[in-house]
């Protein structure tokens, strides 16, 4: 898993010649934006590691569906255990 979100940012990387020039067609910089120790940080991802790092923070995500699920049977558990006592 990796903790954050997947961003896509799309850009035109200055050189005249390219097909970003008509501001369209603009490259695809994917990032992934995270605190770290508190604070907001954007890293950009290589291009040989985006699809591994889109999906663990997909995997992420997962995880935080699966643990919110799981709280929310345990405490309708708990108050049904409470009531008979
Ligand atoms: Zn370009």
């Amino acid at each position: 898993m990796l903790p954050g979100s997947f961003v896509e940012r799309k850009r035109a990387c200055g050189r005249p010649n390219c097909h970003c020039a008509d501001g369209k067609n603009l490259h695809s910089q994917f990032q992934v934006s995270v605190l770290v120790e508190g604070k907001p940080k954007t890293f950009n991802i290589p291009a040989k590691l985006v699809s591994k790092v889109r999906q663990q923070v997909e995997m992420r995500h997962r995880f935080d569906a699966a643990a919110a699920t799981i709280c929310g049977i345990n405490l309708r558990r708990f108050l049904k255990d409470k009531e008979n006592r």
